[in-house]
């Protein structure tokens, strides 16, 4: 396999290429041809111009194109340009599919990856490109994932425009659509693809929950207006400037142990946010922003692993998002690849990748796709690549990068410190400052939650109310502080009686409540019971014999939570009227 790319802006200098010997001399002897189309330019005519006016020139060649936020060539990045990637493959065969979008976006995916796997074999790998502004290209992937049987490696990208205003378009064979997607099958035993991804995001704000979602649309976040969210943390508009706005902080969230960041696309009248990945009620997600170091260590990584796979072609579909954030600095993350292979590539508007049986839309990430045949040959490189520009280790030319490295990792620290003072605040406003147990207002809300649990699914729960008998006579014989010693200890004693799912509180004074879910007025009365006879038999601080006296009683359907509390008062006062030390139920 050998990878050719040239960064065109005339029809003329790509004849000129094509025609020279070091592209004649492949034509000839390739098994067949990949020709790849990373264009800024949305009129459907220049990219039709390009496959016309190459199809003499190679007439067995697949010719694909896509329209790009960013080209890249040689590694590097390229603004209103078109980069062409011609690919010479040794022995693989590669056929092209192109599908308006004609039905739903599952139903397309079905049939889409059906006719590939019908019409190829030997799949190795499938590109695939997408026009994510048109159409739903997670449902589509959706589709594609349940129909397709194979577990080769799909990769690919969705096609973007600069001005995200017109229409962007994906071409194959002289075919285009503006709604739709385009495959290029690999297949041969001898090719292999290794595609890997990364994202280098970091958490900025808390996080939150997705309480009101419709897939792609997510309407609240923390019960609020999702958009809301957004302008208070960011002080974002809803105005055409918005997807460039909030471009570099999308929201992160992570499914099965995944680790994904959708940015937002557009907002609607209701406030409810569009994003490109299926998003559900229930899920968390935080406000995140690319940290320069992670994402360049990263980079690092997937390089190194690049170069030991003998990579022969390099390509890199990568998020705008990325360019917008490394600004001066993006071409750090991709120079190094063309270090090991001819790299080329686009920035896309939403990257399209496999895990397992499961293709995915993602946001925000790198994916880079390497290719060999056979054992991979060292591909000769074309120039010395002049990385001096951008080198990390010059001071001055990297300050943005070190910025935000910085501030990405204030805002972090900041926003942790202040979630550890809030989780301690919340600890102290629902503990009793004498006991450490919980408090009444703790208790106030458990009892809430079980009558909810107990509405919703039928289930049973008690609640036991017990008061030391005669305490006043301890505090009047010992002192206050051995009345406090002895409260203490009663706790540690509960504490060892109950369940984990049971909750003890402080009601008051020396009166404690404990709750007890998925436990009946007998169940109850038992525990109660038990706790009782451990009391009595107990030596508090100061060798003190102590009793308690019990009220027990169960939720009734109905009933509000001062009632359910009333009657087990009721029986607590009982209790004491029959001569303390017993428990009653009500
Ligand atoms: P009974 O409940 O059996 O009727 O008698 P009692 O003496 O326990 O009843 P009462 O409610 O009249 O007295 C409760 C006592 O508990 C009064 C108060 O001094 C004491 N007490 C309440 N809170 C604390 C506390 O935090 N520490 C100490 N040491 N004593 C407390
Ligand atoms: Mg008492
Ligand atoms: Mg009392």
């Amino acid at each position: 396999m050998i990878s050719k790319n040239l960064v065109i802006n005339s029809i003329e200098e790509l004849i000129n290429w094509v025609a020279s010997k070091e592209i004649k001399i492949q034509l000839d002897s390739a098994a067949s041809i990949l020709v790849q189309v990373f264009s800024s330019n949305c009129d459907p005519e220049w990219m039709l111009a390009i496959e016309s006016n190459l199809r003499p020139m190679m007439p067995q060649a697949v010719i694909a194109g896509t329209t790009t936020m960013g080209e890249i060539a040689k590694g590097k990045l390229f603004i209103h340009t078109t980069v062409v990637a011609i690919t010479f493959f040794d022995k693989a065969r590669i056929q092209g599919f192109l599908r308006h979008k004609d039905k739903k976006e599952v139903d397309l995916g079905i049939a889409f990856a059906q006719k590939i796997e019908t019409d190829c074999q030997q799949i190795a790998g499938t590109m695939l490109y997408a026009t994510p502004n048109t159409m739903n290209v997670s449902l589509f992937l959706e589709g594609f994932s349940t129909a397709r049987k194979g577990t080769y490696p799909v990769f690919g990208g969705g096609a973007g425009d600069y001005h995200v205003v017109q229409k962007p378009v994906i071409m194959l064979n002289g075919e285009y659509t503006s709604t739709g997607v385009l495959a290029v099958v690999f297949m041969s035993d001898d090719i292999q693809i290794d595609v890997r991804t990364y994202l280098g995001w970091q958490a900025l704000s808390k996080e939150m929950v997705i309480t009101e979602s419709d897939g792609l649309w997510i309407k609240k976040i923390d019960d609020q207006p999702a958009f809301d969210v957004l302008n208070r943390y960011l002080d974002i508009q809803n105005d055409d400037e918005f997807f460039y706005n909030v471009l570099v902080f999308p929201f992160l969230f992570k499914r099965d142990g995944i680790n994904y960041a959708m940015t937002p696309i557009e907002v609607n009248d209701e406030k409810a946010i569009k994003v490109i990945m299926n998003i559900n009620e229930g899920e968390s997600v935080c406000i995140g922003y690319g940290n320069p170091a992670i994402i360049i260590e990263k980079a690092n990584d997937i390089q190194n692993w690049v170069r030991a796979f003998n990579s022969e072609a390099i390509f890199l579909y990568s998020c705008i998002c990325r360019r917008f954030l490394l600004q001066g600095e993006v071409d750090l993350e991709t120079i190094p690849f063309e270090t090991i292979a001819p790299t080329a590539g686009f920035y896309t508007y939403g990257e399209i990748v496999s895990q397992g049986s499961q293709v995915m839309f993602l946001n925000a990430t790198m994916l880079a796709v390497s290719m060999k045949e056979g054992c991979g040959k060292k591909p000769k490189l074309e120039a010395q690549i002049e990385i001096s520009k951008t080198d990390p280790r010059d001071p001055f030319t990297s300050q943005h990068t070190r910025i935000i490295t910085r501030l990405v990792n204030f805002i972090k620290v900041v926003t942790q410190e202040l979630e550890e003072a809030n989780e301690e605040a919340r600890r102290l406003a629902e503990q009793d400052y004498l006991t450490k147990t919980n408090n009444r207002m703790k208790a106030h809300e458990f009892i809430k939650n079980e009558i909810e649990r107990s509405k919703r699914y039928e289930l049973e729960f008690s609640i036991i109310m017990l008061d030391m008998d005669f305490f006043k006579k301890v505090n009047d014989t010992y002192g206050h502080n051995i009345g406090d010693e002895i409260l203490i200890y009663l706790v540690k004693l509960l504490k060892l009686e109950i369940r984990k799912i049971d909750m003890l509180s402080r009601w008051g004074g020396e009166e404690f409540l404990i709750v007890m879910p998925l436990t009946d007025k007998e169940g109850a009365r038992i525990t109660a019971e038990r706790i009782r006879a451990v009391v009595e038999l107990s030596l508090f601080p100061n060798a003190i014999k102590q009793t308690c006296s019990f009220g027990v009683a169960s939720y009734q359907k109905g009933e509000s939570i001062e009632m359910l509390i009333d009657r087990a008062d009721k029986a607590l006062y009982e209790a004491k009227l029959k001569g303390r030390n017993c428990v009653v139920t009500k």
